[in-house]
């Protein structure tokens, strides 16, 4: 499959597609991941970026369209990807329109998981990453805590906040995310391939899009 994943922070774009992932082989491609992988490895992509995310802010879509045109261009994209947290603005939507019709890729759907704001509040403030960049499992201190306190279940690796989700931060995320992200949701209804669903349950939300998908 080969699907837009769209909703704000904390909708819970990353838990639907490692889902969705298990399915047919397609894979997730999570700029927010790749970008923390890179600050977290110090490479130059990682300092450029680094303060924006610090501020909840998004970065140029300059250094987005670079990565994405290498990572869908990866042979592993073949079977199908998730693209979770990409697009995030109109520019990066409509060079993504660009790059696809140049590789021959045609979308399947534009999914836009929709979760009230005081859900997605209460899930960004108690939700805690594995800081292993090759791993970033997510957990929640209230609905899925790790087994051992800290701890990933997963790589062992330790379990943090990320600096972006403090109080601040996440209001700054969703403004950004109104202001910038949600008119996508216009876009790609134009271009009907816009699938709303109801993200307070995310098995909800994978069983609709299979059914939708014919999977
Ligand atoms: P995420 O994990 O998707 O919430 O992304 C974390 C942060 O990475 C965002 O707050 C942005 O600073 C940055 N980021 C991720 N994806 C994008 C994107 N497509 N465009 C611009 N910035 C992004």
């Amino acid at each position: 499959m080969k699907l837009i994943l769209l909703g704000a922070p904390g909708a819970g774009k990353g838990t639907v597609a490692k889902m969705l992932t298990a399915i047919d082989g397609s894979v997730q491609i999570s700029t927010g991941d790749i970008l923390r992988g890179a600050v977290q490895a110090g490479t130059e992509l990682g300092r450029e970026a680094e303060t924006y995310m610090k501020r909840g802010d998004l970065v140029p879509d300059s250094l987005i369209m670079g990565i994405m045109e290498n990572r869908l261009q990866e042979p592993d994209c073949a079977k199908g990807f998730l693209l979770d947290g990409f697009p995030r603005t109109i520019p990066q939507a409509e060079a993504l329109g660009e790059l696809l019709e140049r590789l021959n890729i045609t979308l399947d759907m534009a999914v836009n998981i929709d979760v009230p704001r005081e859900v997605i509040l209460d899930r960004l403030c108690t939700r805690r990453t594995c800081e292993n960049p090759e791993c970033q499992a997510i957990y929640n201190v209230k609905s899925s805590p790790p087994q051992q306190e800290g701890i990933c279940d997963k790589c062992g690796s330790a379990v943090i906040q990320r600096d972006d989700e403090t109080e601040e931060a996440i209001l700054h995320r969703l403004e950004t995310y109104n202001e910038k992200t949600a008119p996508l949701i216009g876009f790609y209804e134009k271009k009907g391939l816009v699938k709303t669903v109801s993200g307070t349950s995310s098995d909800a939300v994978v069983g609709e899009l299979k059914a939708a998908l014919g999977l």
